[in-house]
């Protein structure tokens, strides 16, 4: 497929719709979905699956939690990765089969784990032997036998940034390999518990395929040793992590890539892998779409681009120190030299210091590039700021499928007691 956000006659469109339209319809900051585009990451990542048999491919509802773009992806054929009762409940009002939910997070509550067993999802991660344990309670207080994975941490470096690694000994998630075959031999013994195999996710954005090569040999070598004792495996959960190119000129790993990896890896496995993607079904479907508010002088020569978006709309810089790239909605053709800033009053509101983009003036539309995952999900309403909302094209057509949510509806949410 060819970029869904394209100029077309000098302006930014989203498939054939301009932006500037949405902007005139919906308002500045909102972010911009293409379905075209959502559909074929969709099919390029199942297409790099074709070697294996019948795999699971669960979205992880984190990366983009939209109930449209959920519906997109359920109707594609795919189930849910989800670490809340929220999602979960998302999952579930987009269509996705309650077979095809996996429940991921190392601190599902009693109540959330209820709620799985109440909604009879697919599968359940356990990380650790202590909700192992709570789950067999609760599920043989049901009358039932949850199915369940045990995810390991393979104490992998996956070589990605230190806030988004997931599968090192230090980190929290998973547990240790060297204690993962008394913990299933334990957990397996339980009633409440049907344990059919082993998971892993060992970070997000990863650039690379050996760390997860490395990882998934891990996994092998584990299910072999649990097959040897005894145990039936007959499922193992491989996660997400494929990173998606940021930066002009990165080369990533594709789907296909990744595909033939796994394949070789797991071959004679004789297992149903599951997949969890996220940031590479969504990353390049989605734009932030701003407004300059003006262009204010810096101290060093270069312009500050003030704009519209901030921090609380898209955190990923400010957490991550993330790239997004910046571009005119319509590029004069000039280029500056730019700090890109939001509004709001912490020096972290920053997008990009010194980056080379196009001239902008006040009043100008422009978009942060590659802002599906990660994105409206992490907004917040700081500096009393609306909670951003979210559109979906479709070809020349497209719909607000989260509203903007205005600081005055925020406020009558709030009580200040009597007593004041
Ligand atoms: C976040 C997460 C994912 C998705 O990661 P991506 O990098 O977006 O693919 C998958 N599985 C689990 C358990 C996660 O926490």
């Amino acid at each position: 497929m060819n970029t869904p956000f394209a100029l077309r006659g000098g302006a930014l469109h989203a498939e054939d719709v301009p932006l500037a339209a949405i902007a005139e319809a919906v308002g500045t900051p909102v972010y911009v979905y293409s379905r075209a585009a959502l559909e074929a990451n969709a099919a390029a990542f199942r297409a790099g699956l074709a070697a294996l048999d019948n795999p699971l491919v669960a979205f992880a509802v984190k990366a983009n939690p939209n109930l449209a773009v959920l519906k997109v992806l359920q109707q594609q054929g795919y189930g849910a990765d989800v670490v809340s009762g929220g999602e979960l409940l998302r999952a579930l009002a987009a269509g996705m089969a309650p077979a095809d939910i996996v429940f991921s997070g190392v601190g599902k509550t009693r109540e959330e784990l209820e709620l799985g067993l109440a909604k009879g999802i697919g599968q359940f991660n356990i990380e650790s032997r202590e909700e192992g344990r709570e789950l067999a309670a609760l599920a043989a207080a049901r009358g039932v036998s949850a199915p369940a994975v045990l995810r390991i941490n393979p104490d992998v470096d996956a070589g990605t940034h230190d806030k988004i690694s997931t599968g090192k000994a230090e980190n929290k998630f998973g547990i240790p390999l060297a204690l993962a075959p008394a913990f299933y031999d334990e957990l397996a013994a339980l009633p409440g518990l049907a344990m059919r195999g082993v998971a892993l996710h060992i970070g997000s954005q990863l650039a690379d395929l050996a760390p997860l090569e490395q990882a998934f040999a891990k996994l092998g070598r584990l299910l072999a040793a649990l097959r040897a004792a005894g145990h039936a495996i007959s499922h193992a959960d491989l996660g997400g992590g494929l990173g998606i190119p940021y930066q002009p000129g990165e080369k990533l790993p594709a789907p296909a890539d990744y595909g033939a990896m796994v394949a070789r890896v797991t071959a004679g496995w004789d297992v149903r892998l599951t997949f969890e993607p996220g940031r590479v079904i969504v990353g390049n479907a989605g734009v932030l779409l701003t407004r300059v508010v003006r262009v204010k002088q810096g101290s060093a020569g270069r312009p500050f681009v003030v704009v519209d978006a901030a921090m609380n709309d898209l955190a990923r810089p400010a957490l991550y120190g993330a790239y997004h790239d910046f571009a005119a909605v319509r590029p004069s053709g000039e280029r500056i030299e730019a700090n890109i800033v939001g509004p709001i009053c912490e020096t972290g509101d920053t997008f990009a210091m010194g980056r080379e983009c196009d001239a902008v003036q006040s009043g100008d539309l422009a978009v942060f590039g590659n802002a599906g995952a990660y994105g409206a999900t992490m907004a917040s309403t700081y500096n009393s700021r609306a909670l951003v909302p979210e559109v979906l094209v479709d070809g020349s057509r497209f719909a607000v499928v989260a509203d903007r949510i205005a600081p005055e509806t925020i406020m009558a949410a709030e009580r200040v007691p009597d007593w004041l």
